[in-house]
């Protein structure tokens, strides 16, 4: 059971770090296409939507993108630090291990698919409560 629990740790180490790369070098291929045009600023300058702001509307995309990756990096980062820790690809409901699959495809996911769409009903129903006012009413247990 332990070495699973190594190999599974390895190998979401090594998904996160070529995510890691994958952005890093988007990153700087937006970075590098800012510089020709004359623009100056690093990635760790870029601190949240407000420190963009001076870009023209036609960059809106690019910048998008950037922050997009700035903010992937901060999570894979955070990821990596919990996977140290054991605590990455814990779901936060039932504290089970998320699918490696699933992390895969949503390596930020905080909850296993069980969890995730039991949530989903649950939110779901409680629109439908909220809608219908019967939610008003004291429920019988
Ligand atoms: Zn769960």
């Amino acid at each position: 059971m332990a070495t699973s629990m190594k190999g599974r740790q390895e190998r979401l180490k090594k998904m996160l770090l070529e995510k890691n790369r994958e952005f890093e070098a988007h990153l700087k291929q937006e970075l590098g296409k800012r510089m020709k045009e004359g623009t100056t600023f690093f990635a760790s300058t870029i601190r949240d939507e407000g420190d963009l702001g001076y870009f023209g509307f036609e960059q809106e995309i690019s910048r998008r993108q950037m922050i997009s990756c700035t903010e992937k990096l901060k999570r894979i980062a955070a990821a990596l630090e919990r996977l140290q820790d054991s605590t990455y690809g814990v779901c936060e409901e039932c504290g089970g291990q998320i699918g490696e699959k699933r992390l895969l495809a949503m390596p930020f996911t905080a909850y296993c698919l069980e969890c995730q769409q039991a949530l989903e009903d649950e939110e779901l129903s409680e629109k439908i409560r909220a809608w219908t006012e019967e939610g008003d009413q004291p429920r019988e247990v």
